[in-house]
């Protein structure tokens, strides 16, 4: 998308009054919402990072939301999955989840997708994304995911979570390192772990408000750094980050 596309979307009534509070915000303005309104932002996986993620960014006036899960909601997920209610369990999350976002905001488009993400589909999934926000709960498919991003040069925001932790950082192809430079890959093994909502929340706040300066180009990206909280005594850390040379994925791009 070129910044004349973004020009020419204009904004409704109804859209200078529904984000009246946000255009406000000295630097964002009217030309951050519209920037916003066109952008096409991935969530893979709506579960607890997913859940808040997909609602501050549908009541943000994001454009166009995929939201993507194969799972089914379980109700071990209700203490944190805050997109899945009682009624929910036993219902696919995207569906559970795209029926109360379309309430949240019906002005947005919302592409429910029931699937696993892999090798042979990822790079079909992202085709006209702007941006991918990392939900994941498995290293393996978040390992995926950064490779197609990289390849694709798709900005990708990862945040994790578990027990009182949280970590976030910001992934710009060609600019900063990616997530096989930062995690190792025997991180890979699925498992159950202990975790409060608000933890995710916390971290999922976090990922929208980078995704929001991201598409608008307003503010300074948590790029080549990763904050970490310790929310069992509330402590920040942020840790500098650098890229590897041998990277096998994106060694050969800075
Ligand atoms: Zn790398």
């Amino acid at each position: 998308m070129t910044d004349n596309d973004r020009t020419c979307v204009g904004l409704s009534e109804d859209e200078l009054l529904r984000y009246g509070r946000q255009i406000m915000t000295p630097g964002f303005g009217e030309e951050g919402q519209k920037r916003l309104k066109q952008a096409h932002v991935l969530i893979a996986g709506v579960g607890g990072l997913g859940s808040p993620v997909a609602i501050y960014l549908a009541t943000a006036g994001i454009g166009r939301l995929t939201i993507i899960d194969f799972d089914s909601v379980d109700l071990s997920n209700l203490n944190r999955q805050i997109l899945h209610w009682e009624d929910d369990v036993g219902r696919r999350k995207v569906d559970s989840a795209g029926q109360k976002l379309t309430k949240i905001n019906s002005r947005i488009d919302i592409h429910p997708l029931s699937l696993k993400i892999t090798g042979e589909n990822i790079q079909d999934l992202l085709g006209d994304v702007d941006l991918v926000m990392d939900c994941m709960d498995n290293m393996d498919t978040r390992f995926l995911i950064n490779e197609a991003c990289v390849k694709k040069g798709i900005p990708m925001i990862h945040g994790g979570v578990r027990e009182m932790l949280g970590e976030i950082t910001t992934l710009v192809p060609g600019k900063t390192p990616c997530l096989e430079c930062l995690l190792p890959r025997d991180l890979s093994k699925k498992e159950t772990f202990p975790i409060f909502g608000a933890t995710a929340a916390m971290i999922a706040s976090l990922q929208v408000l980078e995704a929001i300066k991201l598409l608008s180009g307003v503010g300074a990206l948590l790029t080549d750094r990763m904050l970490f909280i310790d929310n069992s005594n509330l402590e920040f850390m942020m840790i500098d980050l650098q890229k590897k040379p041998e990277c096998r994925v994106c060694g050969g791009l800075l």
